[in-house]
């Protein structure tokens, strides 16, 4: 399946918003989001434009999906999946983001941003339930354990110890074990847990025209 592989920060001045796309530099000065170039990219990006509904729904779509670093196929089929729970469509979307591999390997530090954690699963070196997994999108299921591989420990270590340094906090709904990087997942966290920066019922309402 195919990937963005443009510059990550055009994405954010895209949304106008961070989207934490590239780790360190995302909470320093440097970041173009927080500094000059607030608005969007391209010749036209400066101009005030009001959006039609559609195109809110459209922005909202493209932020969340930004943000998890889907495509748009994969995020589609996440938004299948959470019609078929019982519950309200958007909490469920985000949910099943969340719950995604390498999102968890992220929400716990082992990695500088969700890229990169997707990376650490695809090059092996988490552990889930005591098995070595290469698969980024799986969804971890609470009460699920979860560990970085021994002989990459003094990395995921450093990597915890940089975010710390910058404010990283680790979700209540999982436990971490920072001595041997090894971690419990509780359970699924409620919406209020899951950091409400979309408008979630705005991207549903475009999947169901
Ligand atoms: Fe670039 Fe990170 Fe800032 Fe986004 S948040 S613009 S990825 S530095």
């Amino acid at each position: 399946m195919g990937r963005y592989i443009g510059p990550s920060c055009r994405l954010c001045r895209r949304e106008g918003m961070k989207l934490f796309l590239k780790g360190s530099r995302c909470y320093m000065a440097k970041c173009p989001v927080a500094e000059r170039k607030r608005s969007a990219p391209g010749m036209h990006g400066a101009r005030g434009r009001k959006l039609s509904d559609y195109g809110q729904q459209l922005r909202e779509k493209q932020r969340l999906k930004r943000f998890y670093g889907l495509q748009e196929g994969q995020f589609r089929l996440f938004f299948e999946r959470a019609l078929q729970k019982r519950g309200v469509t958007g909490e469920s979307l985000l949910q099943l983001l969340e719950m995604r591999l390498d999102n968890i390997v992220y929400r716990l530090g082992f990695a500088a941003s969700r890229k990169a954690a997707r990376q650490f699963v695809l090059h092996r070196h988490i552990k889930l339930n005591g098995r070595t997994v290469n698969i980024p999108s799986m969804q971890v299921k609470p009460g699920s354990k979860l560990e970085v591989i021994e002989a990459d420990r003094p990395l995921a270590k450093a990597v915890m110890e940089t975010g710390e340094a910058r404010g990283h906090q680790v979700p209540v709904w999982m436990i971490l074990d920072k001595d041997h990087c090894a971690a419990e997942i509780l359970r699924i966290p409620t919406r209020d847990e899951i950091a409400p920066f979309v408008n979630e019922q705005l991207v549903v309402e475009l999947y169901k025209k």
